[in-house]
């Protein structure tokens, strides 16, 4: 499994078997052509499938490009406007590729219809992958753009519930910046700090954050975590006349707080 780096923090996430290759979330085909390779030439990689978590241009501008190179196909949301033609996915459907099935998850908030998709398969270093989109971020989460902040809560509630191992595929290099923002909420997460200085290491050195683990945005992740005490409190000194004795009142404003976050 790689991240192929697209525009300036974009990841398309590649799954191959060392002769088919699924990709997700193409914002643009050329990264992915260059990681087929020509296809005459010995080693190089067949397009089996294009995975779309939503519509958004970043994610679904090299589609077009890599049908027509490759006769990939297209599978993305039931729900959403993207490229046609594109077999749609939504809840619960099951996909058969590179000999795994991938479960699709709904998981609205960032867009209206996004999806994401899993498997418990463990093709890679034996543990499940989630390919999450916009929805889950290392340390952070997607801007709400077409849904409540109590969608987005449920989608990350489902998406937290998932084995503590699973690979989280994110479609943005956000991490450092999202570390810096769960830092002022949760000042003594010890863990949290630690994660982040390992991150600046990465970064420092050119190499991806991601994929990152369920276990390990449940304990560093403040979107995750809207139910800690730390959390609950920090919401409540943003916002004290807010209804933040429920957890959708917490979640809307520590999301609301990382909007202006600076
Ligand atoms: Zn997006
Ligand atoms: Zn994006």
């Amino acid at each position: 499994m790689i991240p192929l780096p697209a525009f300036a923090d974009n990841y398309i996430w590649m799954l191959h078997d060392g002769h088919q290759a699924i990709v997700v979330d193409p914002g643009e085909a050329q990264p992915v052509l260059d990681a087929l390779g020509p296809s005459d030439a010995p080693g190089s990689l067949q397009l089996l499938a294009i995975l779309v978590t939503h519509h958004h241009a970043d994610h679904v501008g090299g589609v077009d490009a890599l049908r027509k190179a490759t006769g990939a196909r297209v599978f993305g949301p039931a729900r959403e406007t993207i490229p046609q033609p594109a077999i749609p996915m939504a809840d619960g459907d099951m996909l058969p590729l590179l000999g795994l099935r991938f479960e699709v998850i709904d998981v609205p908030g960032h867009t209206a219809g996004h999806i994401a998709y899993y498997t418990d398969a463990e093709p890679f270093e034996n543990a499940p992958i989630l390919f999450c989109g916009d929805t889950l971020f290392s340390g952070g989460c997607g801007r709400l753009f077409e849904g409540s902040p109590a969608q987005m809560l449920h989608s990350l509630d489902r998406l937290s519930q998932l084995p503590g191992n699973t690979r989280v595929c994110c479609a943005h290099e956000y991490t450092l910046s999202n570390l810096r923002f769960a830092q002022a909420v949760e000042p003594g997460n010890a863990q949290l700090i630690h994660y982040r200085m390992h991150c600046e290491t990465l970064r420092a050195q050119g190499r991806p954050t991601l994929p990152s683990t369920i276990a390990l945005e449940r304990a560093i992740n403040p979107f995750l975590r809207t139910r800690t005490a730390a959390v609950v409190q920090a919401a409540r000194a943003l916002d004290a006349n807010h209804a933040t004795d429920a957890d959708v009142g917490v979640f809307a404003a520590i999301r609301q707080w990382k909007n202006t976050f600076q």
